[in-house]
């Protein structure tokens, strides 16, 4: 399985990076080994001193697909998930800085946290889906789906164009505002409608 992730979905969360407003999605990949295993700590990494988490709603691919139309890009998924995409923003910030790309501050072992699914038929609407992030009992990140620049159906169409959409891939469909540093002993828990989804424990 492949998990592919948006970065620069939500206007805010350009705007506290200062980063330019994109003209098409921003796209990269993290390898399997990415993803934190379950009921697993997670451990800061040696190379940074400055890791954030991203709040993120997921996608999974239920059926192999490439080109897919927008209108028809539904019949691709029928769960929705919360994770957390932890970005090693030090590294982040010197790659870009270079124009290089970001795969050591965002692929790294551990970095992909994937919570528990939820049928979409659970939503009256996937274009109006809140969640949260909250560490050690604060809210730290709150969003709503409605506020992605790119609907979940576009960025299923838009990845296509790509890469083959495979059974059991997973989307990472852009943080909201709100990211920010984790340090050890920080417990973060993820919600989507007030759903636990994760518990994370930060050493
Ligand atoms: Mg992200």
């Amino acid at each position: 399985m492949k998990i592919i992730c948006i970065g620069r979905n939500y206007t805010k969360h350009i705007e506290e990076l200062q980063n330019e407003r994109p003209k098409e999605p921003v796209i990269f990949l993290k390898p399997d080994t990415a993803i934190l295993p379950k009921n697993f700590p997670f451990f800061i990494p040696d190379f940074s001193s400055d890791i954030h988490h991203e709040v993120e709603i997921l996608v999974k691919i239920n059926r192999v697909g490439k080109h897919i139309d927008p209108k028809f890009a539904h019949k691709y998924y029928d769960e929705i998930g919360l994770g957390i995409d932890f970005t090693a923003r030090d590294v982040q910030s010197k790659l870009k800085g270079k124009g290089l790309p970001w795969e050591k501050a965002k692929a790294f072992d551990g970095s992909a946290v994937i919570g528990e699914f939820l049928p979409k038929s659970e939503f009256n609407s996937l274009e109006n889906i809140n969640f949260e992030l909250t560490n050690n009992g604060e809210k730290v990140q709150l969003g709503n789906t409605s506020h992605m620049l790119w609907k979940i159906d576009e960025l299923i169409s838009y990845v296509s164009q790509y890469f083959t959409l495979k059974i059991g891939d997973i989307i990472f469909t852009g943080t909201p505002e709100g990211v920010a540093q984790v340090k050890t002993e920080d417990v973060l828990e993820g919600f989507i409608e007030g759903k636990k989804l994760f518990r994370i424990q930060v050493k």
